[in-house]
């Protein structure tokens, strides 16, 4: 609909006259999805939610042209009774700390100028007047930046066995192959602030030695892949990428590889296989990409969110970064809110931020005041959190310590009318139908799974199915190759854990 509205915006702006007093700009995403389409009007930041192409005459005539906010448009606050007029008054938007998506709804992506007002590409020039590029890997290690793509294994590290590998030609990539049921974080930084993911490439390619970046994305996310082209084209033209960058002798372009829509794509060895042309299929790592990537050569791979927040280091400072969040995980993660709750979007909050806070306080708690029943958190991967644990701190190692895990960010909610047993089978066969193939466990063994879970809820199961299910999930874990078969069994048996009663109704009441 935004397009319509924007479209109307400017017809009626026309017919009053005032066209050219008015900036009008299409952003990115604003997080607030289940209140769009939104409207702000600066300098008041008045948030408008559910705007139509028939408020369009009212907003031009009421509040540009005589001053007085629509009130009608704005969100209601149902403690206070009272009308909220800006984005910063909300709840939703109060308890977050935007750092990766500290652009998006800010600027119009496709304005490298909004982005250069907002520090664009500052801190790509400090790096390369003013540091070596041991320094800029030290920084990084200091901010204990953790990859955000779900491993969270130190960003700068990487960086650093990627730059200790001796060869002439490296390259750096970004893994923008989003895959997860539910989950569009990386999808809202691309369309809503690409630029941010380009700067930060190049100081990756400057960091590591490296002149090439490659940007994996999925060709199901056609705006992305625009706006990417868009923002490269420009950054091009602006000499931020290509040679001689910044007057020095760093040189550094990026292109873009479209995947192909196979989730096991995201997985890093897969990826660079994809890039090559070839079937993608992970390999064994050992050689991990660092020695022996894209074509032989050492290749870093950080995915989407990683790359964003990386400015940000060096335009604020690693201690900065590291006073947000955890001591263990340092700064924000991006979470997409889905499922049974009433604000439906994308959130992005301090490392060690409740679960409770993000479901009730961000994400307005259960429609129909319902009662809340699990969180699934890292999709396919992830497993169940139940309500017992929902004041657990967000980080990588408390997630994983009840059985579940950060993933890249999907968080879908469940109420009291969802089934468990529906809930896993419906991961679960998402990933058998993932599976690459390439090795047996995987792919005979989450097959098994399946058939038993098909029958369990058929009404055909037995209490020996389900210990069935959790010997072999137990054993694929522990033999598949790559990390889609060693999670894939984590739904089912995360909800057995939980939820052992409903699987037990499934096989003993046959009514
Ligand atoms: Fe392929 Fe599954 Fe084996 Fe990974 S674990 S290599 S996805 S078959």
């Amino acid at each position: 609909h935004s397009k319509e509205i924007k479209k109307a915006f400017e017809d009626e702006l026309t017919l009053l006259g005032i066209k050219s007093e008015v900036g009008l700009v299409l952003t990115g995403c604003f997080g607030l999805c289940e209140k769009g389409p939104v409207l702000v009007v600066y300098p008041d930041e008045t948030f408008y939610s559910h705007v139509t192409v028939g408020d369009v005459r009212t907003i031009c005539e009421e509040h540009l042209l005589k001053g007085r906010p629509v009130q009608r448009l704005m969100v209601n606050d149902p403690i206070a009774k009272t009308k909220i007029k800006q984005m910063s008054q909300l709840k939703f938007y109060s308890k977050q700390k935007r750092i990766a998506l500290r652009n998006c709804g800010q600027i119009n992506p496709l304005d490298i100028n909004e982005y250069i007002a907002k520090d664009g590409y500052m801190a790509l020039g400090k790096i390369l007047s003013e540091m070596s590029p041991e320094a800029v890997i030290d920084e990084v290690i200091k901010s204990g930046l953790k990859g955000r793509g779900g491993g969270g294994f130190p960003t700068g590290m990487k960086w650093q066995f990627a730059r200790s590998s001796q060869s002439k030609v490296k390259y750096v990539i970004c893994n923008a192959d989003e895959g997860d049921p539910g989950a569009f974080m990386d999808r809202a930084i691309l369309e809503g602030d690409p630029h941010s993911v380009l700067e930060a490439m190049a100081i990756c390619g400057y960091a590591i030695g490296s002149n090439q970046g490659y940007i994996y994305v999925r060709a199901e996310y056609p705006v992305a892949v625009e706006r990417l082209y868009h923002a490269i084209g420009q950054a091009r033209e602006y000499g931020l990428l290509g040679k001689n960058i910044f007057g020095t002798d760093f040189e550094f372009d990026i292109d873009l590889r479209l995947g192909a829509g196979a989730f096991v794509c995201g997985e890093e060895t897969a990826l660079i296989r994809s890039i090559e042309g070839y079937r993608g299929m992970p390999t064994s790592k050992p050689p991990f990409p660092a020695v022996k990537g894209l074509w032989g050569q050492p290749t870093n791979v950080n995915n989407v969110e990683t790359f964003a927040n990386v400015p940000v280091i060096f335009l604020r400072g690693a201690d900065y970064f590291r006073s947000i969040g955890t001591a263990k995980s340092p700064g924000t993660k991006v979470f997409a809110l889905g499922g049974k709750i009433n604000n439906t979007g994308l959130v992005e909050v301090p490392m060690g931020t409740t679960l409770r806070e993000v479901v009730f306080d961000i994400g307005g708690g259960i429609p129909q005041k319902r009662k809340f029943k699990a969180i699934q958190t890292g999709g396919p991967s992830g497993g169940c959190i139940t309500e017992k644990d929902l004041d657990t701190p967000i980080d990588f190692d408390n997630l994983t310590a009840l059985g579940s895990m950060m993933g890249s960010g999907g968080m879908i909610i469940m109420d009291e009318d969802n089934c468990m047993v529906d809930v896993a089978r419906f991961y679960l066969d998402f990933t058998v139908d993932e599976s690459c193939g390439k090795c047996t466990p995987c792919r005979e063994g989450t097959k098994q799974m399946l058939d038993i879970l098909n029958k369990i809820c058929d009404g055909e199961g037995t209490l020996e199915d389900i210990d069935e299910l959790e010997r072999l999930g137990e054993m694929i874990k522990k033999t598949s190759l790559c990390g889609l078969g060693q999670t894939a069994p984590n739904p089912v048996l995360s909800t057995i854990k939980h939820f052992r009663e409903e699987y037990i109704a499934h096989v003993t009441d046959k009514t």
